[in-house]
């Protein structure tokens, strides 16, 4: 008989995990809040136009690359459509103050050759910076799908360094080590608080090659759902879990909004902890734990924009830019400063199937934090009151303006635009304070900022971004420890190397 598994949430964790368990002949129930499965993956749909929601650059999916390892052990890779970015331009930033745009290239030595070419004195210096990031990337076994123990012991020492002050141990520059912070958005970064060797993974991740998919990320969503149903599962959508009902540390239910009862062998979270703790009310797990758990610091969330441009008015272009006001903002970035908002963003053309030279539209993604929207935090989709769309409508219109400075005429090629706030963040994802990515990762208190997959609810196990690392290369890579917690430590890596050998043969791969 196949164990079952119920899972609370249809996000990408939920359903990486789901389908690496059904593939171990587990029989997986998914609930999911939203009435569209993925979490992050979703996408929506307005005025014709498909918006992504949470997810917009993708890292992982180079051949070799962890990511695309796993989609080819779930045999979903020949379903989806994406696209990497320009092998020349992975990423562009411009900087506000001085005009300048540095477009920055694919690949170890074609990013450390330009930079050290923008930079000559610190060409050196530079060469060291980059052998330092690939060695703490190449230290993490997850990450490199190898087997291997946590150990912060068996680290260098810069492991786990503020990630800002590792850079300034290599770079005098403070314009270039501004310059080699510009992805620290995509991990919500924060000074002398995220470890260097999440600065490194999400880094190397990034230098090796970025992808967008083709007409939106839900199809990744569809993908890992084909894979549970046709083993057998199930996936609910639309019907909250707001019951989880437990009994000397044992999950004995689950109960929707719907008044439906789900019970199961094991059960695995895909929430936000806190937002778990709701839903189990506080008897089910040790008060100690609960608290050290809710006192962790999320990330900071996000005020997005999006566009839908008149025909043939805006090129289309194939990378993420990235926009920063001055240099030395990119720690501080959702500190509170209505004079120069926006302080920075990164701006998207996401490609669809008949793509030609024009985008037709737009995604901006702003750093922000929840206490920007503090004052609102108790009200609902809808019904947030005039005065919280007046602010809105004011943000969004300062980062129109912002773009319309970057590309004199931007405003006359909008046909219709809209925005969300962190309080979107929070209600659509039932994230904590809309966090972007969870949990924060912090270097200062790296234990007291974790938590960990199995919990003092026996049939109970965590996955998702809070547990490890974020994103669509972070959350897979935990999808397979959650089922290694349950088929066996390394087996689920072994056999996702092995298919991979395959198609390393298959492909002509040396
Ligand atoms: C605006 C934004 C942009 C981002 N851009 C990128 C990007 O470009 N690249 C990248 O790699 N990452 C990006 N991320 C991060 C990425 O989306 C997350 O790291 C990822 O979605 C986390 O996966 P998860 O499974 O932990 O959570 P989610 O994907 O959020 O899944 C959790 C699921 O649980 C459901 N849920 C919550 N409560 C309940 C309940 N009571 N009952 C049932 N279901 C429930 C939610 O609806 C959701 O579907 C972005 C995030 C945001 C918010």
């Amino acid at each position: 008989m196949s164990q079952h598994i119920v899972m609370i949430g249809g996000g990408i964790g939920g359903l990486f995990t789901g389908a690496l368990l059904t593939k171990e002949g587990f029989t997986v129930t998914v609930l999911e809040k939203n009435a569209i499965i993925g979490g992050g993956l979703q996408c929506f749909k307005r005025h014709g136009e498909t918006f992504e929601t949470g997810m917009h650059i993708l890292g992982g999916f180079m051949p070799g690359q962890s990511v695309h390892k796993i989609l080819n052990y779930l045999g979903v890779l020949d379903k989806l459509n994406f696209k990497h970015t320009d092998e020349n331009a992975i990423d562009s930033i411009t900087y506000g103050v001085d005009g300048k745009t540095y477009e920055l290239p694919r690949g170890r030595k074609a990013f450390c050759a330009y930079l050290s070419q923008q930079f000559p004195a610190e060409a050196e210096n530079m060469q060291r910076y980059m052998d330092k990031v690939y060695q703490l990337a190449d230290e993490v076994d997850l990450f490199n799908l190898r087997h291997g123990v946590n150990n912060i012991f068996t680290h260098s020492e810069e492991f786990l360094m503020p990630a800002d002050d590792f850079i300034a141990s290599f770079i005098k520059d403070p314009q270039l080590r501004d310059i080699l912070a510009y992805m620290s958005p995509m991990y919500g970064g924060k000074a002398g608080h995220t470890p260097a060797f999440i600065h490194a993974i999400i880094n190397v991740l990034y230098i090796e090659g970025s992808s967008q998919f083709v007409d939106g990320s839900q199809q990744l969503a569809t993908a890992l759902s084909d894979i549970i149903i046709k083993g057998g599962g199930e996936i609910f959508a639309g019907d909250p879990v707001v019951d989880i009902v437990v009994e000397e540390r044992v999950i004995q239910r689950v109960v929707t909004q719907k008044g439906k009862e789900y019970t199961g062998d094991w059960y695995i979270s895909d929430i936000h902890p806190s937002m778990l703790f709701k839903l189990t009310g506080p008897a089910a797990f040790p008060k100690i734990y609960r608290e050290r758990v809710s006192s962790i610091t999320n990330s900071y969330s996000a005020f997005s924009v999006y566009i839908k441009f008149k025909p043939d008015t805006q090129p289309y272009v194939n990378h993420p830019r990235y926009f920063q006001k001055k240099y030395g903002m990119i720690w501080e970035l959702d500190a509170i400063d209505d004079v120069n908002f926006p302080k920075a963003f990164m701006y998207i053309t996401p490609p669809s199937g008949e793509q030609g030279k024009w985008a037709s539209r737009m995604l901006v993604n702003c750093v922000m934090s929840f206490e920007e929207v503090r004052k609102w935090e108790d009200t609902t989709v809808g019904h947030r009151g005039e005065e919280y769309e007046a602010w809105k409508e004011k943000h969004m219109q300062a980062i129109i303006d912002q773009l319309e400075q970057l590309h004199p005429g931007f405003r006359d090629t909008i046909d219709f635009c809209f925005a969300s706030s962190p309080l979107t963040i929070r209600d659509y994802y039932n994230v904590k304070e809309g966090a972007l990515y969870g949990h924060m990762c912090d270097c200062k208190n790296l234990l007291g900022s974790q938590v960990t997959i199995g919990t003092k609810v026996k049939n109970l196990l965590l996955t998702g971004q809070n547990v490890n690392l974020h994103g669509i290369c972070g959350v897979p890579l935990t999808a397979v420890e959650t089922t290694e917690a349950l088929v066996g430590f390394g087996s689920v890596i072994d056999k996702i190397n092995e298919a991979y050998s395959l198609y390393k043969q298959e492909h002509n791969i040396v």
